[in-house]
């Protein structure tokens, strides 16, 4: 093990619920196209559309407005209602000034390790969204560096740490993404925290065999993340 430099954090559904809201618009979706087709159907064209338009629009919910709308004109055959389209941007309205709930310790683990170590935030997807949220969710004021990316990958991480040069080998990524916080540190030799959260989108599931050999910590909640990295820093002693 390194020394640590920098702990990094993944922002949506590692330190606030995120996929819960989109879980709740897609039950909405489904049911406000329910006269036109089977909700099933209607779920499965939707997050089809929802993963196909990542490459057109990037993440975020403006991203996910977009692919409603498209699974709408689709499965209703182009038979969509002027005031079902107006339903859809409610839908979206209303998840863009969400409260942001904190997930449960997320606050206190940043108190006790923002006076140790410098702190950085790394989300991904629209900037005036994730700017809202971070705002919103009286976070902001534990870390030093926030970034907003369009993708996680090893070449944007490198890209990050370079910026303030510092080293992959000194930064700790704290997140629910196996895909996005965990497999990218590690490939350009960082170390990573994997918390899961309740449910995972599917466009960030991996295959078990990507995971092979590979060397992370698994915690189930933020709360534990202060005696880990604690645990860490005197194994490099
Ligand atoms: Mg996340």
């Amino acid at each position: 093990m390194s020394r640590i430099d920098i702990i990094a954090f993944d922002a949506d559904d590692t330190l606030w619920h995120n996929e819960t809201l989109y879980s709740q618009a897609k039950t909405q979706f489904q049911q406000l196209l329910s006269p036109y087709g089977e909700p099933e159907r209607i779920r499965r064209r939707l997050d089809a559309l929802e993963e196909a338009n990542i490459r057109f629009y990037g993440y975020g919910l403006k991203s996910f407005a977009l692919s409603m709308v498209e699974a709408a004109i689709e499965v209703t055959e182009g038979r969509v209602a002027g005031s079902e389209m107006q339903q859809i941007i409610e839908i979206t309205k209303r998840m863009l000034s969400a409260e942001v709930e904190q997930l449960e310790n997320a606050e206190a683990a940043l108190a006790a390790l923002s006076g140790e170590y410098p702190l950085m935030l790394i989300t991904k997807g629209d900037s005036f969204e994730q700017h809202g949220k971070i705002e919103r969710s009286g976070l902001a004021k534990y870390f030093q560096y926030i970034e907003i990316v369009i993708d996680k990958t090893a070449h944007s991480y490198r890209t990050l740490l370079s910026k303030y040069n510092l080293e992959p080998e000194g930064m700790l990524m704290v997140g629910n993404s196996l895909r996005s916080d965990v497999l990218p540190v590690l490939e350009i030799g960082g170390q990573a925290v994997y918390i899961p959260y309740a449910s995972t989108w599917a466009h960030e599931h991996v295959d078990e065999a990507a995971l092979q050999g590979l060397n992370y910590h698994v915690l189930e909640s933020l709360g534990l993340l202060p005696a880990l990295i604690e645990q860490l820093s005197h194994s490099n002693d």
